[in-house]
């Protein structure tokens, strides 16, 4: 999160707005938490672009249960084709084979995920094609999005607002706020109207996206302060200059910590291939797990959180997520080209 958000949450945790209660004391029904629940759905569709003829919807349950949600509404016809790129699309293609026939139409496993596939193989009678925007894991992003022609849904819980992206271009998005907009505990749903009206009907209420569009995502309590926490954060982004500066931004961070790989001489080897390196994710490895082991700890020492690759795949990972200020990028890339010269 970016600093002054949790400031500013933090000054007015126990009295917003003047009204002497906390924002997670109000109800969810007050005028106060009305009016804030309509200005984040129109700070989204302005920084966004969202066009009119898509409902933003304000879900529970994490990207996880938008795996098995996306599926149990549109999973409608005998097949559905996921675009493996990484453990997070595999996970959405299990809860799809709850709701039917689920396929591969292309992978990146054969190089452990460090790329993403240009070409994609739709079978007859597919509902819709599933992609995972940004691979947190490896460390690659989609650069551009192809035109399919099924429904796209896409999950974009990794790379949310740190691009412009069209929305027009898919008929799903779905995001879980944690790692650009708020902390856990809402998804950010972004359906387009005309693809919603072909959703599965017989499902459990809180299942059904409709619930959500037709209530305005008011049909039970929402998670109000994660809420108001996005909305914190999209003025930000607002104040920041909107999508295309964070988009900038986003993209001179992650250059300052490529570079340092780019020129160590394959002291830093960066694991996703150069074209579709993340802005989000950078991740590389050393020379061998004891010397990343060392890396890890007296960056942790230096003052850098996290910077262990995912248990999954080892080696070292830096998260460059929006609230990432740039001084923190410069820092750690020091830290890197002085790490370098003292175990070459
Ligand atoms: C982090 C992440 C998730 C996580 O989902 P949660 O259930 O909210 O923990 C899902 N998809 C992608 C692409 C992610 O990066």
């Amino acid at each position: 999160m970016p600093l002054e958000v949790l400031e500013e949450a933090q000054a007015e945790f126990t009295d917003y707005a003047g009204t002497g209660m906390s924002i997670i004391e109000m109800s969810h029904r007050s005028p106060e938490y009305s009016k804030l629940h309509q200005e984040t759905k129109e700070l989204l569709r302005e920084l966004m672009e969202i066009p009119e003829d898509y409902e933003i919807l304000f879900i529970q349950g994490g990207g996880s249960t938008q795996f098995l949600m996306a599926a149990a509404n549109f999973h409608t016809k005998a097949k559905a084709a996921y675009v493996n790129t990484g453990v997070w699309a595999k996970k959405a293609m299990a809860e799809a084979k709850f709701y039917g026939e689920a396929y591969e139409a292309a992978s990146s496993a054969d190089k452990n995920h460090s790329y993403i596939p240009q070409s994609y193989k739709l079978e007859p009678d597919t509902s819709y094609v599933h992609l995972t925007s940004n691979n947190t894991i490896y460390g690659t992003e989609w650069q551009s999005f192809p035109k399919f022609d099924v429904p796209v849904i896409c999950d974009m819980s990794s790379d949310i607002l740190s691009r412009k992206i069209n929305v027009a271009d898919f008929d799903l998005i779905y995001a879980g706020a944690q790692k650009n907009l708020a902390p856990a505990g809402v998804v950010l749903a972004i359906v387009k109207k005309s693809f919603l009206a072909t959703a599965r009907e017989n499902l459990p209420t809180m299942l059904k996206y409709k619930t959500f569009a037709d209530n305005d995502s008011l049909y039970n309590t929402p998670p109000v302060f994660c809420i108001y926490m996005v909305n914190k954060t999209l003025h930000w982004i607002k104040a920041m200059g909107g999508v295309d500066a964070i988009a900038k931004r986003n993209e001179a961070k992650a250059k300052v910590i490529y570079d340092v790989i780019d020129n160590s001489n394959g002291f830093y080897k960066g694991h996703a291939e150069k074209e579709y390196r993340s802005k989000m994710n950078i991740t590389f490895n050393l020379a061998n797990a004891e010397m990343e082991k060392d890396f890890v700890a007296k960056g942790k020492a230096a003052g850098f959180v996290g910077i262990g690759g995912h248990r999954l795949v080892g080696g070292c990972r830096a998260s460059t997520y929006n609230a990432v200020p740039m001084e923190a990028c410069e820092a750690l890339a020091e830290f890197m080209k002085q790490y370098m010269k003292d175990n070459q």
